[in-house]
């Protein structure tokens, strides 16, 4: 190849693609709207597959320099009692043990080592073209870029999808229509835990035994106002640590990310020479903390297909068959868990200690195998 794969987006999806294709010796261009990192503040937590990605990505040694390692997850009831716990390093291995991590020190590992000139901050892309030999798109400050393929890694709100692919396929997710995310003083939390009332559910993660990483939404379906009183409303009563940590974010609400929470479900990610990877393909609701192993897995996928030699139409439509089953079978975890979440808190208290680490096992056990090509 000697023209650049474009590619639109730098974030978690797009940065690891550029350093896959990097590593492939294939050229690209990335090129990210904004003038620095997204998000940068908050923290991600990053499952067993995600780590694998990491490892193929080169970064395995990186990874477990950063963060904080989550050997065990709880999901607790609205007052506190225990309905299950997994423990996660058993089940994924030590190679492959979760661990969340700041979004910064992620965006940072992965863009390590990319050469200068490559990465294009400030840039947006506003119109793709596709030709017999090659795409096109335009660019905020009036110039063009060409290259052999355009990869939409722009997020869930993605220009390419809407110029090669039409406007089709975003809606709000089923377990809640938005939702809060923090990082507070950690009080002592030590594992990921999550407690699960009839209107709300509260998540922390460690990110360092100084700093925890908070999640909070409706549970089932229900709005999260963007008005800091849901928060207030909602978690009173609820034990602590989570008191503890919802104090300190209430004491200063500029700490808190009021976002909604949108997924997208299309059926192609590949229209010629326009392909679509991470949220912009199938961005989905938390709820198996997919997101960031799901466009860290894109990348590999995408860049070893690339380096196959085939032709690069005929690798992206390849691609979207590879991929297709296991994002499918996320988004079917996604919404089997987000309508249990609905059912009355006293169903989930008999239920959840029987049916709780089934569903893990069956949202988690296929994703411990790396996707065949
Ligand atoms: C509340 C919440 C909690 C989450 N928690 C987790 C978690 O714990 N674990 C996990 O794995 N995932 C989690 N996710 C999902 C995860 O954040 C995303 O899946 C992941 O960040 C997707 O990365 P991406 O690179 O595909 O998209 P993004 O991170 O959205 O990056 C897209 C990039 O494209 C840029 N861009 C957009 N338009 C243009 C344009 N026209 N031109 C140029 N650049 C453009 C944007 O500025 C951005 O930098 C969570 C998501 C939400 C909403």
């Amino acid at each position: 190849m000697t023209e650049p794969v474009l590619i639109i987006g730098a974030g978690i999806a797009g940065l690891a693609l550029a350093r896959a294709l990097h590593r492939e010796g294939i050229p690209y261009a990335i090129y990210e709207r904004r003038t620095e990192a997204a998000d940068a503040g908050l923290a991600v937590n990053l499952p067993g597959n995600a780590i694998s990605a990491l490892h193929r990505a080169g970064l395995g040694d990186a990874i477990e320099g950063v963060g904080f390692p989550v050997a065990r997850r709880e999901y607790r009831t609205r007052r506190g009692r225990l309905l299950f716990g997994v423990d996660e390093n058993a089940f994924w291995g030590p190679r492959a043990a979760p661990r969340c991590v700041r979004r910064a020190d992620l965006h940072t590992m992965l863009r390590a080592g990319l050469p200068d000139g490559t990465v294009h901050l400030g840039l947006g892309v506003t119109a793709v073209r596709q030709d017999g030999t090659g795409v096109e798109v335009d660019l905020s400050d009036g110039s063009t870029a060409r290259g052999v393929l355009v990869v939409g890694a722009d997020g869930v709100r993605s220009t390419v999808r809407r110029a090669a692919f039409g406007d089709e396929g975003v809606r709000a997710a089923v377990l809640s229509a938005a939702s809060y995310r923090f990082m507070a003083p950690n009080p002592g939390v030590d594992r990921w835990a999550v407690w699960i009332g009839d209107r709300g559910t509260y998540l922390l993660i460690p990110v360092s035994p100084a700093e925890v990483y908070g999640f909070a939404c409706a549970t089932g379906g229900g709005p999260a106002s963007p008005d800091v009183g849901w928060l207030a409303d909602t978690f009173a009563g609820f034990p602590e640590p989570v008191r503890q940590t919802l104090k300190s974010v209430l004491a200063d609400p500029s700490q808190l990310y009021h976002s909604p929470i949108e997924e997208v479900r299309i059926p192609r990610w590949t229209h010629s020479r326009a392909v679509l990877i991470g949220d912009a393909a199938h961005a989905t609701a938390p709820v198996w903390a997919q997101g960031a192993a799901l466009a860290l897995e894109d990348a590999e996928v995408l860049a070893a297909l690339l380096a196959a030699g085939a032709d690069v139409p005929a690798a992206a439509a390849r691609f979207d068959q590879v991929r297709r089953p296991r994002v499918t079978h996320v988004q079917t975890q996604t919404d089997r868990f987000s309508r249990t979440a609905s059912v009355p808190g006293w169903v989930r208290a008999l239920t959840a200690p029987l049916t709780g680490p089934a569903g893990y096992r069956a949202a988690y056990g296929p994703l411990r195998e790396w996707p065949q090509l």
